[in-house]
């Protein structure tokens, strides 16, 4: 590592050598070219261990809507970044709804735990939509996906922004997880791929 990547604070990734960024952070650092979340551990990025449970959803995967990226995403009805609304369903409005088809890993996403129930993340988002060549403006979706917890836990994921600590700090927008392993085990079931901006 030369001296001008020491002094930007440029660390390699270990899994698959690409460039992190460690000016905003020191661990929960996502790395672009490779999905790993990594840490800072005596100066040197290693992988998080699969244990890492955070306090709120954080860890994040990539979700298979590929038009909810950039500037677009904008929350309806005055909801405020990063609020996420876990409401019923039938309470929302005719918005367009997608309902996120994932493979979910087994047990409950906060503690692995036998599942026994679901909880529903909603988010709406604006997405662009056109016709043909047509740009029609945005409209906004409702994006719906349903997470197996325990009865002894909920708010284990929500549906949010993904901040990348490659160089350019990109951002996704994804589902997030507490559980690093959770996590994990979704992105190889579901391997859909980041649209960053
Ligand atoms: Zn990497
Ligand atoms: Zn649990």
């Amino acid at each position: 590592m030369g001296l001008a990547d020491k002094l930007a604070r440029r660390r390699e990734c270990p899994v698959c050598h690409g460039m992190l960024n460690t000016v905003l952070a020191t661990s929960g650092l996502l790395c672009k070219h490779c999905n790993s979340y990594l840490q800072l551990v005596d100066d040197q990025l290693v992988l998080m261990p699969e244990t890492t449970l955070a306090g709120i959803p954080f860890f994040g995967a990539a979700v298979p809507w590929k038009d909810v990226v950039s500037g677009r995403v904008t929350m309806a009805g005055g909801l405020v970044h990063p609020m996420v609304a876990l409401t019923n369903l039938m309470t929302s409005t005719n918005d367009g709804v997608r309902v996120m088809a994932a493979q979910w890993p087994e047990g409950c996403c906060v503690c692995g735990a036998p599942a026994q129930r679901l909880q529903e993340l909603t988010q709406a988002v604006s997405v662009p939509r056109s016709w043909g060549i047509l740009v029609l403006g945005d409209r906004t979706v409702r994006l719906v996906a349903s997470v197996p917890h325990c009865l002894e836990h909920e708010g284990g994921a929500s549906l949010d922004y993904i901040p990348f600590h490659s160089q350019g700090h990109q951002m996704g927008f994804g589902i997030k997880f507490r559980w690093l392993g959770y996590r994990n085990a979704f992105c190889r079931l579901n391997p859909w791929p980041w649209s960053l901006y």
